[in-house]
């Protein structure tokens, strides 16, 4: 396989976006913090402002995610949208959630903020009920029906259609959680009312490094949810690829996810984030159950030599008894859409979740992603075999 350009070139320069904060400004000069408004309706008197509280923040968050639409291209067809945006399953209610749930419960990786304050950044998987499990604004009722009616039922047949589906809802719950975080940090400029100068400077230098991240994510989504239209509308016959696995039992998890792989299943680099300049792979993975069994299946559009195609043959290469494992771990470090039955995270040792916590910090801020961390087959977390394997 070619080396993937993003491995080889220059790191894109985060300083560009670096503030210069000032504590004193012109009342109508544009404010240092790169909000756009004057300063003196911006952080003039912010140090005296009334203090927000973690809650307010959280549900500030809560706000933006209640804010829905339907991802379905119905300008590019001749197919508009009922009235009614509803609460779209990223994973089937009654098929995946439902076979991990403990009295009507899953747990969750992705925290609250008042856990994270609490935990000084360190929160466990927590409860949530499956109604609220994974489910986004993204569809509206007709679109949410008719489209993904083909992999509702009770059994599934690996095929590109199929797959398809998958992978579309996905993209469209990555684009959708991107663009809820985007507003979600636009509203948390305000979060540092009350704190002396040399904190608003510092909180306006994260908000602006997330934002710049945010930023090269939300273009990657919105142009890899174009591709995926394009098909839908299209029919997804080539260069859509996709893998799936069947295990011979329900695993304890469930996920529907998308992102870059960075490494292979045996810690290989396949491509590197952060490369402003170079187009990067990705890839979608649901977790789901039908019947007594959980499927397991990745889609990407693009070639056949690239991240995508390799992170899913390494992935296909291990051995039946030990995909489980390598598969936990690559949820818990790749996505927060991501859940457990309870009983399972609780009957882990210790070290175990320890490991599976770190896993699902990393590529933030407080943790790059590594190869071992991919390849660390050490833990033994499920054990499950897979009988079947699809490739295309
Ligand atoms: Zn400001
Ligand atoms: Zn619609």
């Amino acid at each position: 396989m070619k080396v993937h350009p993003s491995l080889a070139a220059p790191r894109i320069d985060l300083n560009s976006r670096s503030i210069k904060p000032k504590e004193k400004m012109g009342r109508n000069e544009r404010c240092w913090c790169n909000s756009g408004l004057k300063f003196k309706n911006c952080h003039l008197n912010r140090a005296s402002q009334k203090k927000q509280s973690p809650f307010e923040l959280e549900q500030a968050m809560f706000t933006e995610l209640r804010k829905g639409y339907c991802a379905y291209p119905a300008s590019l067809s001749s197919d508009p949208c009922s009235d009614t945006i509803i609460k779209a399953h990223t994973i089937q209610k009654g098929g995946g959630l439902a076979a991990i749930a403990e009295s009507n419960h899953v747990l969750t990786v992705k925290p609250l903020m008042s856990d994270l304050m609490k935990t000084r950044g360190r929160p466990q998987p927590r409860k949530i009920g499956v109604k609220l499990a994974s489910v986004f604004p993204g569809f509206c009722s007709k679109h949410d029906n008719a489209l993904f009616e083909p992999i509702e039922g009770k059994e599934l047949n690996f095929t590109k259609e199929t797959a398809f589906l998958f992978s579309y809802r996905a993209v469209a719950y990555e684009r959708f959680a991107k663009e809820a975080q985007q507003r979600f940090i636009l509203c948390s400029r305000e979060a540092d009312a009350g704190m002396p100068f040399q904190k608003q400077a510092a909180l306006q230098q994260i908000i602006q490094d997330n934002l710049v991240g945010i930023e090269l994510g939300m273009r990657d989504v919105q142009k890899w949810k174009a591709q995926f239209d394009e098909k839908l509308l299209s029919g997804p016959t080539d260069q859509f690829h996709f893998a799936a696995v069947r295990f011979d039992r329900i695993l304890p998890i469930a996920a529907c996810c998308a992102f870059h792989p960075e490494f292979d299943c045996a810690g290989q680099p396949l491509q590197k984030l952060e490369q402003n300049r170079v187009e990067l792979d990705q890839i979608t993975l649901t977790v789901t159950t039908f019947g007594s069994q959980t499927v397991v299946v990745f889609g990407w559009i693009g070639n056949q030599e690239g991240p995508a195609r390799s992170l899913v043959n390494s992935f296909l290469a291990i051995e039946d008894s030990r995909k489980a494992d390598a598969l936990v771990r690559l949820l818990f470090i790749h996505t927060d859409n991501l859940f457990l039955r309870p009983s399972w995270w609780e009957g882990l040792p210790e070290s175990s979740q320890k490991v599976l916590n770190d896993m699902s910090r990393s590529g933030t801020g407080e943790r790059e992603r590594t190869g071992e961390e991919y390849a660390n087959d050490g833990l033994r977390l499920v054990s499950a075999n897979s009988v079947e394997q699809v490739s295309r």
